[in-house]
């Protein structure tokens, strides 16, 4: 049998985990990082979009089982640095709203337990953290900041400059996306084809382990254990005393003196939930009854538009974005976000339109520019996720809000064709497409309706923290991760981590 020892454990090393170790190497605290993946090598198939998207070369086989028992594959990637590794790197604020209840025709999407003033520093923090590239001036909906962004936007390409164009001709005010990339000078970032979903071959894309973990182990005081999966938290006389697991075939033991959860949202969830004890039936820090509850994902659709008289020459396509719409869409409720993303490929849109010739696909992609339209599903106590007694996650899931996702799609298709996209190709996002997820163990003020404190410290156990993006009360429409990140710093700074005492 394995043992290990350490000050603070973290399990999990993605944005929460991740961003957290870097910010206890701040203070020099004694952590260990616990990780269930490897390190993902640096290979050429990193780049290659057969291997990526059509043989999942970085996902695992695991499969989890939606509400009728049907197996999916979850978008989940167990590797150093978590999801990150194949993020598009997004890194977008939240708005000062998404802090505030919001009532919707449909849903409630509520307060959170802190605002925006409170975690702005720990945005900034963030931004410079995960070198993140903007400007300020164009989006309507822009929060107030009191640092600028540590780099310039990245320079849209000739294409992506017209499509701006138009739908400034269209009334709108589109804007430079956030993103977390090194491209400065003497910087790595390549501008390549292969960012969004792709792991970066060239350490270029600011995930997790590139710009938080790696200087966190370089410190000396954060180490970390990678292979390890944590099946079990075991709790004494209302603390967390020890983890239970296993490291390359063998038991392994963790002891500390603070256990942090950072295992994504519905990984955290189900450990927490398999932690199930005589003293703690319904599972660990789970009083409220709500530990895998309010899961939420993002109303999310995927959307090709064509203009046939236009040849999108692209390279880096995922620059610019749309937020007129964000706090109205024109009926007094919010609508959401739009956003390029990174260029699709032929060969891309194969792993879902897998009936098509790929001779088609690709002249689709020719001409084709790639969005995301995304809104906010409201947290629901019904989506769920829960553990079977073998330990495999299932998800019950049903869409919440999805009439403002309707009404925010029909207003992005109007503006569209008339910047000249005559054809528009919709995926929605399923059950498997849920690597926004988010709201498992939501922070609150109140023990009887949340699961965490302000701090992501469970109610229930004083030495036991989530910090990830389970603590989402609510899941707003702009990409999680910064938001994740920035709060991770200010767990790190404002919790105090003395032996056993957050
Ligand atoms: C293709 C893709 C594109 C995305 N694009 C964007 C984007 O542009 N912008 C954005 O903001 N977000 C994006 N996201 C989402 C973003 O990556 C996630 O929101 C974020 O990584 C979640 O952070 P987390 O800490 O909650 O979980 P993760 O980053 O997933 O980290 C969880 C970690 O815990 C480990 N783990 C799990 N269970 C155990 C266990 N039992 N024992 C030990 N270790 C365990 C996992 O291996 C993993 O390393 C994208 C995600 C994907 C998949």
């Amino acid at each position: 049998m394995r043992s290990e020892r350490a000050s603070v454990v973290i399990v999990g090393s993605g944005m929460g985990g991740g961003t957290l170790a870097w910010g206890l190497a701040q203070r020099g605290i004694d952590t260990l990082v616990v990780e269930r993946g490897r390190v993902l090598p640096r290979e050429p198939q990193n780049w290659s979009p057969e291997a990526v998207f059509l043989e999942r070369r970085y996902k695992p086989d695991e499969t989890w089982l939606d509400d009728e028992g049907e197996p999916f594959h979850p978008g989940v990637h167990y590797v150093v640095g978590g999801n990150t590794k194949v993020y598009g790197s997004a890194l977008p604020r939240f708005r000062e709203r998404d802090f505030e209840q919001t009532a919707y025709p449909s849903g409630i999407s509520p307060a959170w337990p802190f605002t925006y003033a409170d975690i702005e520093p720990f945005y900034s923090q963030a931004e410079a953290l995960y070198r993140v590239h903007g400007s300020t001036g164009d989006d309507p909906t822009e929060p107030w900041r009191s640092q600028p962004f540590p780099f310039p936007a990245l320079p849209h390409e000739p294409y992506v400059e017209e499509t701006e164009r138009r739908l400034a001709a269209e009334g709108l005010h589109p804007s430079a996306t956030p993103m977390g990339v090194d491209l400065r000078p003497g910087g790595t970032c390549a501008r390549c084809q292969t960012c969004d979903g792709f792991p970066c071959r060239l350490g270029a894309k600011s995930d997790a382990e590139t710009c938080a973990l790696g200087p966190a182990l370089s410190g000396g005081a954060v180490r970390l254990l990678t292979g390890a999966r944590i099946t079990r938290i075991e709790a004494s006389q209302g603390r967390a005393v020890r983890l239970h697991g296993e490291v390359d075939g063998e038991p392994l033991v963790v002891e500390a003196g603070t256990f942090v959860i950072s295992a994504g949202a519905a990984n955290s969830a189900a450990l927490l939930l398999a932690s199930r004890s005589d003293e703690h039936p319904l599972g660990l820090a789970n009083s409220s009854g709500l530990v895998g509850r309010n899961y939420m994902v993002h109303n999310n659709t995927h959307i090709a538009t064509v203009d046939p008289r236009r040849r999108n020459d692209v390279v880096f396509q995922k620059t610019v974005c749309v937020n007129d719409f964000y706090n109205d869409l024109g009926d007094g409720y919010p609508g959401g976000s739009l956003q390029a993303i990174g260029k699709v490929q032929g060969s891309m849109m194969k792993s879902h339109a897998t009936r098509a010739p790929r001779r088609l696909l690709d002249r689709i992609a020719d001409r084709s520019m790639e969005w995301v339209v995304m809104s906010e599903d409201t947290p629901s106590v019904h989506n769920r996720v829960t553990v079977d007694s073998d330990g495999r996650i299932r998800v019950s899931w049903r869409r919440t809000n999805y009439d403002r996702h309707e009404a925010l799609l029909s207003k992005v298709r109007q503006v569209l064709r008339k910047c000249g996209y005559s054809a528009i190709f919709e995926q929605r996002f399923s059950i498997d497409m849920n690597s926004h997820m988010c709201g498992t163990a939501v922070a609150g003020v109140d023990p009887a309706t949340s699961v965490l404190d302000p701090w992501c410290r469970a109610h229930d156990l004083p030495n036991l923290l989530v910090v990830d993006s389970a603590f989402f009360p609510s899941s707003a429409a702009q990409n999680p991760a910064l938001t994740i990140a920035a709060q991770a710093l200010r767990v790190a700074a404002e919790v105090d981590w003395a032996e056993g005492s957050a």
